[in-house]
């Protein structure tokens, strides 16, 4: 059936409840009229209209303005579910567990950077593991693998790759509790023991930027941030290790579900209550997977470091390469949310969705608590990415969420028909962009023109206040997997 969203305010959108389609609430949609038009094209309104027949589910289902269809559950959605009565699902995380994206910063000018720009992008090319299958650069024993799994980047901190200056700017200060890797497969451990600070493939990157505009100068002098100068953005998540543990628990709640009396619209949408022995042992088996992903950026971040230092001559310090942000957008955790004026303990499911909590909020770092939580949103490898800073009206409109990236907008089988290499790289030397890529589908598959304009994506969470402009940044060179 189609169902026309109808327009409740600028920027925003509502398909009300139906309870004969199983609806339990409604679906809210945050888009310009252009970007609702594209959902409209394919599925993406239709699975959130799905999720919202979750049992538990609270509030509404959400779509964020660079939503597009995923596994079951929107890219670009979040879905709160009451944490003793609500679900949890492996599909409204996603595949790719704790896929997130960090901010380095450093007191480089663009001038320096493109004098020796090839060099530095060959380094970082050399010295980051990537590709499909790459493995990293660390032999992990069993007991090893464990201590990854419980300790996330404290464990890369603790064996030499960075210092605790980075774990306190990560979400979770990059290792969330409860994490237990008894939880996790023979196979998960097989697949994600060799991969261990390597960056995957496709759409992960590490991108030289410079930062283009400042637009909240409070924010960004908080975050070291200035006009002119260079900083490194890294994208990348829980490799073959996260994959696995997804697939293993999509199996084991398709299985539970008839147990449970649950029955879903979509078998994607496969889940099992909050509280039940199978919904403990993903969300123990998840949280090991979130530490593996950010003991994996981290690592990424010392190699990042170390080319700086040799292809620049000067030391990380000198270079002020600190870590401004670390965030995931692949992830569910309970969280405490006002629902209605009373406070209630949600699992807040967010699926290519950035947490973007207000100021003042206990899990925001200390530096950064009085002015909100950074928001990172990557936008293409030839447009911007922007910093935004978490606003009040996050709680209300997104359960304290934002979108995280333009949004694919064309298919990757599509841009293999629609563009060559050499197109995307003469258009992108155009801008002044240099990239190195290990695949000729990586480049094409990755070309701007297949994602949306992330411009808009980020004037909406603006203009509705969810999350603020703090920076625009643009790329001048691009590592891709
Ligand atoms: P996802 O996690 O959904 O794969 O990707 C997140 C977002 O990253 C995409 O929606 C896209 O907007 C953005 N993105 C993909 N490739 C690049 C890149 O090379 N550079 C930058 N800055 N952003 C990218
Ligand atoms: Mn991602
Ligand atoms: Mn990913």
């Amino acid at each position: 059936t189609i169902v026309t969203p109808k327009k409740i305010g600028e920027n925003q959108y509502q398909i009300d409840a139906d309870s004969n389609l199983g609806m339990k609430v409604p679906v809210r949609i945050y888009a310009n009229e252009g970007l609702l038009e594209k959902m409209l094209t394919d599925r993406t309104i239709m699975q959130a209209r799905n999720v919202s027949s979750i049992p538990g589910i609270v509030g509404h289902s959400v779509v964020l303005p660079d939503g597009h269809e995923g596994y079951g559950f929107p890219v670009g959605g979040v879905a709160a579910m009451d944490a003793e009565e609500g679900m949890i699902s492996p599909g409204g995380v996603g595949y790719d567990i704790n896929c997130g994206v960090r901010l380095l910063r450093s007191n480089l000018t663009e001038d320096l950077v493109r004098s020796k720009l090839k060099d530095i992008v060959t380094d970082l090319f050399s010295s980051i593991p990537s590709g499909v299958g790459s493995k990293g650069a660390v032999k992990l024993s069993h007991s090893e693998l464990d201590e990854v799994l419980v300790n996330g980047v404290n464990w890369a901190i603790d064996h030499g790759y960075g210092s605790t200056n980075d774990s306190d700017v990560c979400e979770e200060n990059g290792q969330i509790k409860n994490a237990d890797p008894n939880k996790v497969s023979d196979k998960a451990r097989k697949r994600g023991a060799p991969q261990l600070g390597s960056l995957g493939s496709g759409n992960h990157f590490l991108e030289i930027q410079k930062v283009a505009e400042i637009h909240n100068q409070e924010a960004a002098e908080k975050m070291g941030i200035k006009e002119g100068t260079i900083t490194v953005l890294v994208h990348c998540g829980s490799r073959g290790f996260g994959h696995q543990v997804c697939s293993d628990y999509l199996r084991v709640a398709e299985q539970a579900m008839s147990k449970y009396d649950i029955s879903l619209p979509d078998r994607e949408l496969a889940c099992v209550p909050n509280t039940s022995e199978e919904g403990e042992s993903y969300r123990k088996a998840m949280f090991a997977a979130l530490n593996f992903a950010w003991s994996n950026r981290q690592m990424i971040t010392h190699w990042t470091r170390k080319s700086f230092e040799r292809v620049f001559n000067q030391s990380e310090s000198d270079l002020d390469m600190k870590l401004v942000y670390d965030v995931a957008h692949n992830i569910a955790k309970v969280e405490k949310h006002k629902v209605n004026g009373k406070e209630r303990k949600l699992v807040v499911h967010r699926k290519g969705a950035t947490r973007a909590f207000p100021a003042n909020r206990d899990e925001i770092p200390s530096k950064y608590r009085h002015l909100g939580q950074p928001v990172l949103v990557p936008g293409s490898m030839g447009t911007a990415s922007w910093i935004l800073l978490g606003q009040p009206n996050s709680m209300d409109l997104s359960f304290g969420s934002t979108a995280h990236g333009a949004g694919r907008t064309m298919s990757r089988s599509k841009a293999r028909r629609n563009y060559t290499e050499n197109d995307v790289k003469k258009s992108l030397n155009d801008k002044g962009i240099f990239i190195k890529a290990l695949t000729r589908d990586g480049v094409v598959e990755e070309t701007p023109q297949a994602y949306k304009d992330v411009d808009a994506v980020v004037d909406v969470s603006h203009n509705l206040g969810i999350a603020t402009k703090v920076a625009k940044l643009v790329p001048i060179g691009v590592i891709k997997g």
